[in-house]
């Protein structure tokens, strides 16, 4: 990047630093940005849940020397620390020199994505074709005519009858099967499907997976091919079919993250929104030296379907995360001193924009949307109709971070989520600012965001992993 300051520079600084980072990286910033999107190739091709996300986060933090929190019995700034809620979120903590009444500097993203999830009674036969298929409840945004016809995964946990808690990971190895819904063939769609409108092209209740075509060796048996399945599970994982009701099972789209181009300069993945900010967000702390403000890096699960429950970011789980902090220095803290902690800190609501899609321009306001390949996305607010529902960040946090920024020499770019009154969406943004705390939006943009394969930039991920481990090292 360019560090020439004249006028014109200064001038075109916002709305035109429209060029793509990838031209003006040097080579040592090149090398960097390869590595970092060669690990997250590898994490994101298999954290497919927010569970497996949860489990690969745990395993870099400990081989970066963090500890579990209840290991660590006093504050020394520099330790590092983490905490895992219900194998679904987890909180990494770098302890600072200031005390934590004065705040922390706190980056949040989400592991989970959206999803097919089984029904509680899903497994059947159809007697007319004497197939054995799955039915789903989609979980999240999605287009849903994305989701058929492509090869699907299973993951997801069981706890059997006796307690015994079983896995189940099956499509992602080439030597497993995969699973896929049918779509219906175009020689008979007219009547059927031709003039249903796109958002109904496929239904919820016709997202079922085909799971198996073989009879069970059991002449009385009425249902065979469903009960070859049952038999399967049996053998394989010791369920039977009331299991399913305390099963979480995941059916996402199989196979490893692919490099994307000519040029090899992106990434296409599932999962992306927002395991791509999980990632960057846990990578960047993991490197950080002994902070100014306690760094903390947290993944939480349930945004995609508003933030609720108890691994969601509206339950107390960052409160936990922050009164056991406090506890390492005074084990009968005043209930203030965890509310001034709190709303002293800053936060980045670090999660993914919608990039400019070169087919559909016209939903976005071009001087204002955000581009592939210019650097970690500033979101001042979200929201729709009028920035309803929105936490809109304040000049002042806004020129905290800008400084940031710049005095790092991260290239960042600026975004709002389409057109005014063009739709909308929202993040945790809102739910951290409860705390009273300053909040902004920052993340790299997509293509083809919560479809089966987003798209990012490799130089997006290089910027936002850099802007988030300048943000832990703030000095002021
Ligand atoms: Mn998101
Ligand atoms: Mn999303």
């Amino acid at each position: 990047m360019s560090n020439k300051r004249n006028i014109s520079a200064r001038e075109s600084e916002l709305g035109l630093k429209r060029e793509p980072i990838l031209g003006s990286l040097t080579k040592e910033q090149r090398r960097e940005m390869e590595e970092l999107s060669r690990e997250y190739m590898e994490f994101i091709g298999r954290a497919k849940t927010e569970r497996m996300s949860t489990e690969m986060i745990v395993a870099i933090l400990e081989r970066s020397g963090f500890r579990p929190m209840d290991r660590v019995k006093r504050w020394r700034a520099g330790t590092k620390v983490y905490m895992v809620n219900r194998g679904k979120n987890v909180a990494a903590c770098v302890l600072g020199k200031d005390d934590l009444t004065e705040g922390a500097n706190l980056v949040a993203a989400h592991a989970d994505a959206p999803r097919l999830d089984l029904k509680q009674n899903p497994l059947y036969e159809d007697a007319d074709t004497k197939l054995a298929l799955l039915k789903t409840h989609y979980y999240g945004g999605i287009k849903k005519y994305q989701w058929v016809n492509i090869p699907l995964a299973l993951h997801g946990k069981v706890i059997l009858a006796n307690g015994k808690e079983v896995e189940i990971h099956i499509g992602e190895s080439d030597k497993d099967p995969v699973f896929t819904i049918c779509d219906l063939l175009p020689h008979l769609y007219r009547k059927k499907q031709a003039d249903r409108k796109l958002s109904e092209g496929i239904s919820g209740e016709e997202l079922h997976v085909l799971l198996a075509s073989m009879p069970y060796d059991d002449r009385k048996a009425k249902k065979k091919v469903k009960l070859w399945v049952l038999d399967h599970l049996n053998k394989e994982y010791g369920m039977v079919e009331e299991d399913f009701v305390s099963a979480e099972i995941e059916v996402v789209p199989a196979g490893p993250a692919r490099e994307v181009g000519f040029d090899r300069s992106m990434i296409g993945a599932y999962g992306q929104d927002d395991r791509i900010c999980a990632f960057t967000c846990i990578k960047a702390i993991t490197e950080i030296g002994i902070p100014k403000r306690t760094a903390i890096a947290l993944v939480i699960d349930k945004e995609e379907i508003g933030s609720d429950g108890p691994t969601s970011i509206k339950s107390r789980f960052l409160e936990e995360v922050f009164s056991f902090l406090l506890e390492l220095k005074e084990p009968d803290y005043p209930d203030r001193k965890l509310r001034r902690a709190l709303s002293a800190t800053y936060a980045i609501s670090s999660d993914v924009n919608g990039a400019v899609n070169p087919m559909y321009k016209d939903v976005h306001e071009l001087q204002n949307a955000a581009r592939l390949g210019l650097g970690i996305c500033l979101t001042k607010y979200t929201g729709s109709g009028g920035k309803y529902s929105s936490n809109d960040a304040s000049a002042e946090f806004m020129a905290v971070i800008r400084r940031t920024l710049n005095g790092a020499g991260i290239p960042w770019q600026t975004g709002e989520l389409g057109k005014v009154d063009e739709g909308g969406g929202g993040t945790i943004a809102k739910f951290l600012a409860e705390h009273n705390m300053d909040v902004v939006d920052a993340g790299p943009a997509l293509l083809s965001m919560h479809s089966p394969m987003e798209i990012s930039s490799k130089a997006d991920i290089w910027s936002t992993y850099g802007a988030y481990k300048a943000f832990y090292e703030m000095k002021g």
